[in-house]
């Protein structure tokens, strides 16, 4: 099993809108049809409870609470265990799967997505779980640089970023200028 893929799942949840069931069909992948025709209601109230869980581990991350990410996520490994299984939906197309027969959406999304982001916990270190930089965001991801120093979800909130902070640099400077002297009104000449 790919866990790198697995915990991409945690991270697409995350940052998901979750107002009705579209949004949450959304994050499932295309070619997943049992998914994406047996969702229900139901798992709508799971996925919701579990992606502000979820978000926790990536706030306890990127704030150097290595333990609280660890709780959260063994917490999270109770709640949605594994149980490995092979499937197949039309008998030719055996594939894995990570819960048992019957399992509902929720459990097989959230069991693949938890393990995933565990097993990334323990290669790489906590502190490579990052929230976005620019507060208007607040996506989360997994930061892969070979420094550990990235920032932003995206190149779009780098750049936005960039372009912002140089103008409020600009506008500082202007600031600074000294204020232009008032020309002296004209004295009307009696
Ligand atoms: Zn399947
Ligand atoms: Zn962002």
């Amino acid at each position: 099993m790919n866990f790198d893929a697995y915990a991409r799942t945690g991270v697409d949840l995350v940052n998901a809108r979750l107002d009705d069931l579209d949004d949450l069909r959304a994050i499932f992948p295309d070619d997943n049809a049992w998914m994406h025709d047996e969702v229900a209601e139901r798992d709508l109230t799971i996925f919701r409870r579990a992606q502000k869980r979820l978000r926790d581990v990536f706030e306890y991350g990127t704030s150097g609470r290595d333990a609280e990410a660890v709780a959260e996520l063994n917490a999270l490994l109770e709640t949605f265990p594994v149980q490995p299984r092979i499937s197949g939906h039309d008998s030719s197309d055996w594939h894995m799967h990570v819960t048992s027969r019957g399992a509902s959406v929720s459990s097989e999304y959230l069991a693949g997505a938890v393990w995933g982001l565990s097993v990334w916990l323990c290669e790489y270190g906590s502190a490579r779980f990052g929230v976005c930089a620019d507060e208007r965001c607040g996506n989360v991801y997994l930061d892969t640089s070979s420094n550990c120093c990235r920032r932003f979800c995206s190149e779009r909130c780098a750049t936005r970023s960039h372009v912002a902070a140089h103008r409020a640099r600009k506008r500082a400077a202007v600031d600074q200028l000294p204020v232009p002297a008032q020309p002296e009104p004209l004295t009307p000449v009696s």
